[in-house]
């Protein structure tokens, strides 16, 4: 069985994460989309409410888990028998900050091996960022994340709720 691990901050969802999750559910028998619990990045949204988006927008894919995780991705990794840790490529300017994460990943666990996807053409400008600050400017993002996420990013951002730090 082909297990991979898909982390991220996924604050919020995009389709642009979700073409990523897509694919990779094609390529292995379960895969495990995690968001990171990091108390040094401000978020929008709590990590439960991130996990709960995550949920609603691939509850058609059966082979995919969405849950949260904290401390190092290897080591998570490892505890649900992944071999893969499955990052997105956007542009050249993700690869240097992805390149020395996985090398530093595969200095720690030679064996879970790190693969990229690069994006599909209308997502690739597409970040949880650029949707958060279009969407406070009151823009609209219907097209780059799934309705339920973009009527709960209005609401948060009307000043709905709390968030994290
Ligand atoms: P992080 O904060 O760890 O970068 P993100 O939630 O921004 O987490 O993204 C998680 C992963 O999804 C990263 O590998 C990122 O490059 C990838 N990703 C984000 N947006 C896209 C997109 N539009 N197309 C392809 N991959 C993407």
């Amino acid at each position: 069985m082909k297990i991979a691990v898909y982390p991220g901050s996924f604050d919020p969802v995009t389709y642009g994460h979700l073409d990523i999750i897509q694919r990779a559910a094609d390529l292995f028998d379960r895969l495990y989309v995690a968001v990171l619990r990091n108390p040094n990045k401000k978020a929008l949204f709590s990590v439960e409410e991130r996990v709960e988006m995550l949920r609603l927008v691939t509850s058609h894919l059966e082979n995919v888990e969405c849950e949260s995780f904290d401390g190092l991705v290897v080591r998570y990794a490892q505890g649900r028998q992944a071999s893969v840790i499955v990052r997105g490529l956007r542009a050249v300017a993700d690869f240097e900050a992805e390149f020395k994460m996985a090398s530093m990943n595969r200095s720690l666990a030679p064996e879970v091996e790190t693969i990229f996807m690069m994006t599909s053409a209308p997502y690739s400008f597409v970040s949880s960022s650029i949707i958060k600050e279009v969407a406070s400017f009151g823009g609209s993002v219907g097209k780059w994340v799934p309705r339920e996420v973009e009527r709960r990013l209005i609401r948060r951002l009307r000043g709905g709720g709390e968030g994290e730090g």
